[in-house]
């Protein structure tokens, strides 16, 4: 059996150290997802600690899914590579209510013309514009094929958004985050940042998040770049270093 991999990661001045699967020696980039998603919720956990006070406590709680029931949830490439194999894995009852979810967003997304804008090719787009569309995502109340009475399904596989968004503000107000005063717990590494970086670094091509609900769609047209594989040892480099900057 492959030992797992350990990542130690500098993080305000002190060491965070994780393990998870490691990846074969030739690996695609969703292959680094278990390691790295042991990291994240090691940096998330400091960054709680560091963040708390008697006063000022996470809210989050399971059963609270007011952020699974309108935000987009932008995932990575990889991430959303590792999400069609995970739906392919689903029992068959499960696969085919997750399957049909994830159509109905797509047809409500293609019929509000959102299916274009996040799957067509990208400029730099102003920060108004991003927030318009994000305020037209939000307004279609789309839920997240994964959210099953009101708890994440695939917990420990969620994305990297899912796992960094944490809030000390009241549940109610992530309903309408774009407009209400919600307080994140402030994060000090990106990983979703990081996985974007390491992707386009990588692969050489430009990279962009989509909306969760867009995982599959998106998987399907870019199957191809996303089966790639590379030496572990130097996409795991990349990722360290994107994760030292993010
Ligand atoms: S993956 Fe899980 S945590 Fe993330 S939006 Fe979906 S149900 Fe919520």
């Amino acid at each position: 059996m492959t030992s797992p991999l350990r990542i130690t990661l500098t993080v305000n001045g002190r060491p965070v150290t994780a393990s998870g699967a490691a990846p074969p020696e030739r690996t695609r980039l969703d292959q680094l997802l278990p390691a790295l998603r042991a990291l994240d919720d090691a940096v998330i956990e400091q960054a709680v600690r560091h963040h708390e006070t008697p006063a000022r406590r996470v809210s989050c709680a399971k059963g609270c899914a007011a952020c699974c029931k309108a935000q987009p949830v932008p995932v990575t490439p990889p991430e959303a590579y590792a999400l069609a194999r995970l739906v392919k894995r689903l029992p068959p009852g499960q696969r085919r209510h997750v399957i049909a979810a994830f159509a109905a967003a797509v047809a409500r997304l293609r019929e509000t013309g959102l299916f274009d804008i996040y799957m067509g090719k990208r400029e730099e787009i102003s920060r108004e514009a991003a927030r318009e569309t994000a305020q037209r995502y939000f307004n279609l109340k789309i839920a997240c094929p994964f959210l099953v009475d009101d708890a994440c399904s695939i917990y420990a596989e969620r994305p990297f958004v899912c796992r960094q968004y944490l809030v000390t503000s009241a549940p109610a107000l992530c309903a309408d985050p774009l407009n209400a005063p919600v307080a994140p717990v402030p994060m000090p590494v990106r990983f979703a940042s990081a996985m974007l970086a390491t992707a386009e670094a990588t692969l050489g091509t430009p990279q962009y998040t989509v909306p969760l609900v867009l995982a599959l769609a998106y998987v399907e047209e870019k199957k191809e770049e996303l089966e790639r594989s590379f030496p572990a040892k130097a996409a795991i480099d990349t990722a360290l270093q994107c994760l030292a900057k993010a």
